[in-house]
């Protein structure tokens, strides 16, 4: 077979892609060096990071409150009086927050204790290994702050040991068990599926015998949401506070309330556990997916049926949390992985804003069925058309990403065939087209990537729509994630082409104009 790139040179391969085509130049360059030690002022700054940090989780209370309270009607003061801003923020929102939202100990029980859960099964549930991107200013390895305080013995005998760890991992997941403490700088053990599979099992095992109910979970939301917004901000500045003890950050502005919301690490682990990984896909949509279990479990024990929009929620939330296990090996070479830093960004967002404003529609449904004593639910064809957007949303987001993960991972030769369910059809491009850049990196410009430079968010949009559409248009709250995922993915991409742009220069001009448009074809 010949894979053809677009400047008219060609190479061999069997199947998929050779290595040798990125000229053994993917990774580390200088430009890479460069890129990765600038510092850019982004989200408004010092000052726009500050008022991000205060307004989020209140932005999470508000939500709630309107949601819990008022079904899902937004607030607002009567008048622009001290009374009528009082009547509503304090008279309205502190009184609820402090009662029906306060931290009690089993609301912390079910959260630390699933949290805490998640992290061992990451230690030591079995998964392959793969290698991560080098990392450009820590000269291709990456950092290990957390390992070197609390972990600081060993550590020198791991570096020392390195390859054999590395063995000795591959060996243990072999027999089905990995025994090693530490892995080498940039690799990771990929057990989110097996670890999700063991979650699923044990919670079916908890609530069947009466040990501990799903449906406590909807019930306490506003406790459990105050203790993840609490281990959130707590979590930032101890993480920020150990970094900078140990002299361990990274690419930092100097502004404090910057670096505190960028983050002072760029890979912290506590031995083998990738703290950013784990906390990016192993705890936000786990815990989404079960505040909707939860309500479909209380409307069956209520009513004797789920109805088909509560079905939705547990099927989307399935489908998100299931792809982030099953493609977990794609993960590392992502953007937040490889260049976002472990601060009050990622921190926060992944222990607290994810899970509990992405399950809006979840809230508004089970509030409905509380308030009117069934269920909301709308015409055949809606739902129809609504299932329809999600599962096709779904399809090209998972297709997008593996296609373009599998193509870099054959080309950096970490690739390995998986067949966690569900693999689809066009999940890996078997004659790919890419355009050569004189840095090494391959651009990939069939399969998805010839149609738009980032179908994948098309997708993931279309599934954060179908998420707000499914709750009617009675509350704007449902779509609350659609519309801030949609702020966030445009300015990330942006920031993604800026970057690109320096990396690529004249390639990427090549490959702009090959691909010319960003989210759909023929509309922008
Ligand atoms: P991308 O997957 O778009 O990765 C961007 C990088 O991919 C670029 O910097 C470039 O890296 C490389 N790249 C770009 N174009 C090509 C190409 N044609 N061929 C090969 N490589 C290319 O970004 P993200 O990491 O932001 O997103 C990953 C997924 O995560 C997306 O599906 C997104 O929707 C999802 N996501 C979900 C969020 C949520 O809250 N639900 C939040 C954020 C992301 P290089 O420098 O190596 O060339």
């Amino acid at each position: 077979m010949t894979i053809q790139s677009e400047k008219g040179t060609s190479l061999s391969s069997e199947v998929n892609i050779d290595p040798s085509a990125s000229n053994g130049k993917v990774g580390n360059t200088k430009i890479d060096n460069k890129i990765d030690k600038e510092i850019l002022l982004e989200f408004g700054g010092p000052v726009g990071v500050t008022a991000m940090m205060v307004f989020f989780p209140f932005l999470m209370y508000y939500f709630w409150v309107c949601l819990e309270f008022h079904e899902g009607k937004l607030l607002v003061p009567a008048a622009f009086t001290y009374e009528a801003f009082k009547d509503v923020f304090y008279d309205e929102f502190w009184v609820r927050i402090t009662t029906d939202a306060f931290p009690t100990v089993y609301a912390a029980q079910i959260y630390l204790g699933s949290t805490l859960l998640s992290a061992i099964l990451a230690y030591v549930m079995p998964g392959p290994i793969i290698q991560g991107l080098p990392v450009p200013s820590l000269n291709g390895e990456t950092a290990s702050i957390v390992d070197r305080v609390w972990l600081g013995w060993l550590s020198s005998r791991r570096y020392a040991c390195m390859t054999a760890t590395n063995e000795i991992a591959n060996y243990g997941n072999a027999i089905g068990v990995a025994f090693v403490w530490n892995l080498s700088g940039h690799s990771y053990l990929c057990n989110g599926l097996y670890s999700w599979y063991a979650t699923l099992a044990l919670s079916a095992i908890l609530h069947y015998t009466g040990l501990f109910l799903l449906t406590d979970i909807i019930d306490n939301f506003g406790p459990i949401m105050s203790v993840a917004i609490i281990f959130g901000v707590v979590t930032t500045l101890l993480t920020y506070i150990i970094t900078v003890a140990t002299g361990a950050q990274h690419r930092m502005s100097g502004y404090l309330m910057y670096d505190i919301f960028m983050g002072a690490p760029l890979n912290p682990r506590i031995g083998r556990l990738d703290l950013k990984i784990w906390a990016e896909i192993r705890v936000p949509w786990v815990i989404l997916f079960y505040v909707s279990l939860s309500a479909a479990l209380k409307q069956y024990e209520v009513h004797g049926y789920v109805s088909a929009p509560t079905a939705f929620m547990v099927m989307a939330h399935f489908l998100y949390v299931n792809a982030c296990m099953k493609g977990e090996e794609c993960i590392p070479t992502t953007w937040d992985i490889f260049y976002e830093k472990w601060g009050f960004m990622l921190i926060f967002w992944n222990f607290a804003g994810v899970p509990f404003t992405y399950c809006h529609a979840t809230l508004y449904l089970a509030k409905w069925d509380q308030i009117h004593g069934s269920p909301l639910t709308f015409s055949l064809p809606y739902i129809i058309f609504v299932y329809t957007l999600c599962l096709v949303g779904y399809y090209v987001w998972d297709t997008a990403n593996s296609q373009k993960n599998r193509f870099r991972m054959q080309l950096a030769g970490t690739y390995i065939p998986r067949n966690t369910f569900p693999q689809l059809p066009w999940g890996t491009i078997k004659e790919p087209t890419y355009v050569r850049t004189e840095h090494g990196n391959l651009l990939l410009t069939s399969g998805w990537w010839g149609i738009a430079r980032k179908i994948h968010y098309t997708g993931d949009l279309a599934m954060a729509i179908s998420w707000g559409l499914i709750a009617g248009f009675e509350s704007l709250i449902p779509y609350f994630y659609f519309v801030f995922f949609l702020v966030v993915l445009t300015h990330r991409v942006t920031r993604d082409m800026e970057r690109c742009a320096k990396k690529y220069g004249k390639d990427w001009e090549t490959y702009c104009e090959r691909v010319p448009w960003i989210f759909v074809p023929g509309v922008y």
